[in-house]
């Protein structure tokens, strides 16, 4: 199992042991402390440098998916999973929990071979098997395959074309497979550009704990992580699954600057606080437009009115300028858009 979940490293049997240790000393280190600075305020939901692909590979993995899940949620990503297929079929539950968190599942073949290696029928097996574990547990047949080491030829390609699913390799290879630490993982996360994918795993604590500072270097950098378009390959908005794209926010209106900044508060299994920090004037109004099916279900500090049902309008109520709300995610976890204007 352990082979077959391992990634696409050209070393793998000679390196887990390093792995293992690397691994257990960095929890041992920033288990306890690392944690406490992940809610990183800044501009939420600010895509206008555009998209970029997370991807996980490998799971699911009862040892580490639903943590990697919970990690993403409340740092506000969105992710594609390319599976392997016998995981999928032997954790379904955790199939839906990716699907169930705002997440798109890939296909990642059946046992993670050499495809290369393999005729067309055997190719074809490992391809459809996983399609129908997949649309199993979740409902719905991956679009998007991702060839296990990122090896491919045309005798793959052409099978991939009879199933309808598009290859997806990567831009950026994080290393998290080879041992790379997770500042490193982050490090290779700053170098994605609009549109761009980086390949991670769904089996490393270093990955999981590179995730807060990845989702704060993507909001530094306006850019936001999206869903990777099966007809281009590319790193897009999101649309579908898991709820509707944000709307593409209008500058923000009217008279004078403000900024409203958006930092997570406590979260639970079906909803989340977020914290509003507006900074430039003292009189203002924030709109917040709220990704459906999400709600938002309690606001304080403000003056609330709700112009439709995913957007909430928020002016001081003499508590100052830092106010909160609770969102009801209703399975959508994606943070919702603010826009500030002053005067
Ligand atoms: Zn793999």
């Amino acid at each position: 199992m352990i082979d077959s979940a391992n990634p696409h490293g050209r070393t793998r049997g000679r390196l887990p042991c390093v792995r293992k240790a690397l691994i257990a000393g960095v929890t041992g280190i920033l288990g306890a402390s690392f944690f406490v600075g992940l809610s990183s305020s800044a501009s939420a939901a600010d895509c206008s440098a555009g998209y970029v692909g997370l991807t996980y590979d490998d799971g699911p993995n009862p040892s580490n998916t639903t943590n990697l899940l919970n990690t993403l949620k409340s740092n506000g990503l969105r992710a594609t999973f390319f599976n392997i297929g016998q995981n999928a079929q032997n954790n379904q539950a955790l199939v839906r929990a990716q699907q169930d968190a705002g997440m798109w599942i890939g296909n990642h073949s059946w046992t993670h071979p050499h495809l290369t290696q393999m005729s067309s029928s055997q190719i074809q097996s490992e391809l459809q098997r996983t399609q129908q574990a997949i649309q199993q547990a979740t409902g719905t047949a991956p679009k998007l395959f991702r060839p296990p080491y990122g090896e491919t030829n045309s005798t793959l390609k052409s099978v991939e074309q009879q199933l309808g699913l598009t290859e997806i390799i990567w831009d950026v290879d994080s290393q998290d497979w080879n041992g790379a630490s997770t500042a490193q993982i982050v490090q290779a996360a700053g170098r994605l550009q609009n549109g761009q994918v980086i390949l991670m795993h769904d089996q490393y604590a270093t990955t999981v704990q590179a995730i807060p500072q990845i989702a704060a270097n993507l909001r530094s950098r306006n850019l936001c992580a999206g869903m990777i378009s099966p007809s281009t390959g590319r790193a897009v908005a999101p649309t579908g699954g898991g709820g509707t794209p944000p709307p593409s926010s209008p500058p923000p209106g009217g008279g004078g600057s403000c900024t409203a900044s958006l930092s997570a508060g406590q979260q639970w299994s079906d909803r989340y606080n977020l914290n509003v920090s507006v900074s430039g004037s003292n009189n203002w109004t924030v709109t917040m437009n709220v990704p459906s099916p999400a709600k938002i279900i309690a606001t304080w500090n403000i003056s609330a009115s709700y112009p439709s049902a995913q957007v909430l309008t928020a002016k001081p109520n003499g508590s100052g300028n830092n106010f909160g709300v609770t969102i009801q995610t209703n399975g959508n976890w994606t943070w919702p858009t603010v826009s500030c204007s002053a005067g």
